[in-house]
């Protein structure tokens, strides 16, 4: 039998650390958030409505739903407030060094079964494992952004996770009514494997003066039918986030391929990073998004 799950630690309150607290609150899961900045924490909880809220209005959930879903979630601060966790998931900004600072503050606080998670979009799953105390009770658990709206979880094994690791992460996406597929511990696994390197080549046909953000993403939606185009997703996904899953390809992979393309590095450099900015190919902060070249 896997492990139970009834109540998750999410550290990391940003985008994916929020839309991961909603769809486990949502499915009648506890959930403490905790982040390194105070403010990130307490603003939580208000972003978390406020997506629940767009829900309601939708009619994908009633407000009973979204009252009781929110009771459910606490903002904590310390580690040692998520050692009643069944599992903590760790949605930290992608950096391994910071991921590898908040496991060796985490583990030492947490009982030996808890079992504990990364949301990397790209980094080893094994390498992050070994720094830990618990190898064969940590996984990648890879959601998608925006996580109410995305049906997919990538779910990767380290070397060492042992199946009711796997088995019990597995019962928790299933009981969050979304869908597993399992990726093997390379770079970036399968979504972002494929996905940014997309991304990143539209980025260069900004670069190289073949079109402009507007041209290569009406050129992508309408041209291949994506619901968005290309430079809209980079945005929306974070270019630092980008930024950083085609490094870790490119070390990663040793491909030339794979080499960011150095108008990303400049945004990235200047602070604009999409969406969570404000600022990146398009400038967020009108009524419209203007395009920004
Ligand atoms: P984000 O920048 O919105 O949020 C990161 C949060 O981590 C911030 O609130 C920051 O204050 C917090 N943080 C930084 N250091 C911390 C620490 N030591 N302890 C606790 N909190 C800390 O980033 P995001 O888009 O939510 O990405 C988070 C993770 O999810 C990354 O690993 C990213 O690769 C992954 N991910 C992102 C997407 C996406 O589309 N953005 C999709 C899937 C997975």
């Amino acid at each position: 039998m896997p492990t139970q799950i009834s109540k998750v630690g999410v550290i990391g309150a940003g985008q994916m650390g929020c839309g991961i607290a909603h769809v486990c609150a949502i499915a009648g899961l506890d959930v403490a958030i905790n982040d390194v900045s105070p403010e990130r924490a307490k603003a939580s909880l208000g972003v978390i409505d406020g997506n629940m809220q767009r829900q309601e209005n939708k009619g994908a959930i009633s407000d009973e739903t979204r009252k009781a879903a929110l009771k459910r979630i606490s903002v904590v601060d310390g580690y040692k407030a998520l050692s009643d966790c069944d599992l903590v998931i760790e949605a930290a900004t992608e950096d391994e060094q910071i991921k590898r600072k908040i496991y060796s503050e985490l583990c030492p606080q947490l009982p030996p079964q808890t079992m504990v998670a990364t949301n990397t979009s790209s980094i080893s799953i094994t390498r992050l494992a070994a720094s830990t105390d618990r190898p064969e009770r940590f996984i990648g658990i890879h959601f998608m952004n925006p996580v109410p709206l995305m049906q997919l979880v990538e779910l990767i094994r380290g070397i060492a996770t042992e199946d009711e690791t796997f088995d019990a992460a597995k019962v928790l996406i299933d009981k969050l009514g979304k869908t597993v597929a399992v990726s093997e511990d390379f770079p970036a696994f399968m979504v972002n494997r494929i996905l940014l390197p997309m991304i990143n080549e539209a980025i260069y046909t900004l670069y190289e003066g073949v079109g402009s953000v507007d041209a290569i993403d009406t050129a992508m939606r309408l041209g291949a039918n994506h619901p968005m185009g290309p430079l809209q997703l980079a945005d929306f996904i974070g270019l630092d986030t980008c930024l950083s899953v085609m490094q870790v390809l490119h070390d990663g992979l040793a491909d030339s391929k794979y080499r960011p393309c150095p108008l990303l590095v400049k945004y990235v450099e200047a602070g604009w990073l999409g969406r969570k900015t404000q600022r990146g190919f398009y400038d967020y902060r009108g009524e419209h998004p203007v395009p920004t070249r």
